[in-house]
């Protein structure tokens, strides 16, 4: 989706716009880290250029360091605990947005689901989605995979 984007946290402590810019099309992950981290099923993301976030409220950091190797931060709301975007090393200037906190999130269709083989068994995908066992290795790759927003 192009334009302005906004949204925020659980309790609306914090808010955000996303300019628009360099962004990807949100998908599906279906790991088993993003099942732990959300205690869900899977988490919806959107890859997105940094520079073009900006941000207001009081923010929490959360440390993690992936089974890759990669360090990621997760930011999200001191108050609420809901989690806005995350960061991690192997990715510079790049973000990845919980699309749960947009405000208009329900036009954010998952162009794609990654991790399907650690999809809880009980979801089902819908017919021709786009798939991976694993993930995309690079932002070149994540753009085949999901394409530009
Ligand atoms: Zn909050
Ligand atoms: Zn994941």
């Amino acid at each position: 989706m192009k334009g302005e984007l906004t949204g925020g946290c659980l309790c609306g402590a914090v808010r955000y716009t996303l300019r628009e810019g360099l962004r990807l099309n949100a998908y599906a992950c279906h790991c088993t880290d993003c099942q732990s981290r959300t205690g869900s099923a899977f988490s919806e993301h959107m890859l997105f250029a940094l520079a073009d976030l900006a941000i207001t409220g009081e923010l929490d950091i959360g440390e993690y360091d992936q089974p890759s190797g990669a360090h990621s931060r997760i930011y999200g709301c001191a108050k609420c605990k809901a989690r806005i975007y995350a960061t991690n090393d192997a990715r510079e200037g790049m973000a990845s947005l919980r699309c749960g906190t947009l405000d208009n999130s329900a036009s954010f269709v998952p162009a794609g689901h990654v991790w399907v083989r650690s999809k809880q068994p009980w979801i089902g995908l819908p017919e021709g989605a786009r798939v991976m066992d694993e993930q995309p290795r690079s932002t070149e790759e994540w753009v085949a995979f999901v394409g530009l927003a």
